[in-house]
């Protein structure tokens, strides 16, 4: 173990200890808060290696991610980490040390993940991280045209769009309702 490792940034600061987070998949683990911290290439073997997914366990039913903790500081190398959201319910957002190739998983996120099958490496995608933002930007654009126009009137445009979808010349129909014949 090397002796620059910092402590848990949690309440009374202990040492992270080594402790697997799953059967075959190494972590550091603050018994204090039950986070870990998490190498992705440890990760990414442990996937190779087709070891078995833990059991959904039934403390996620009432689990709740905390989104008003502070940014952390990554154990290893001290550097504030980056906290990227998964797109999952609950919730769930990982602190990422890009410096480190590593990351940070509050108490009952990985519970959470594994539960909703959600892979680490594939929710810190490049890709996944890019259809969340446009999701969210998409969003956005929802908001502001209904503030704009009022949800009666785009819950009708949405009404409209998915019945226009459904006939068999959607372009012509919608020559039709915007020119007449
Ligand atoms: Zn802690
Ligand atoms: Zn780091």
């Amino acid at each position: 173990m090397s002796a620059s490792w910092h402590c848990c940034a949690c309440s009374h600061r202990p040492a992270l200890s080594e402790q697997a987070l799953s059967p075959g998949l190494p972590a550091r683990e603050c018994a204090e808060c039950n986070g870990h911290w998490v190498c992705l290439d440890d990760h990414r073997r442990w996937v190779e290696s087709g070891a078995p997914q833990a059991e959904p366990a039934e403390l996620v039913e009432h689990w709740l991610p905390d989104l008003a903790s502070p940014a952390r500081a990554c154990p290893q190398c001290d550097r504030i980490m980056e906290r990227l959201r998964t797109g999952r319910q609950p919730d769930v957002r990982i602190d990422r040390c890009v410096h480190c190739h590593a990351v940070w998983l509050d108490g009952g996120e990985w519970a959470a993940l594994q539960f909703h099958e959600a892979r680490l490496d594939e929710v810190l995608s490049d890709m996944w991280q890019r259809q969340l933002r446009e999701a969210e930007q998409l969003e956005r654009r929802e908001d502001l045209v209904r503030q704009r126009h009022g949800d009666a009137c785009i819950d009708e445009v949405l009404r409209i769009q998915a019945w226009l979808q459904q006939q068999a010349e959607p372009g012509v129909v919608l020559n039709l309702i915007r020119n007449g014949w």
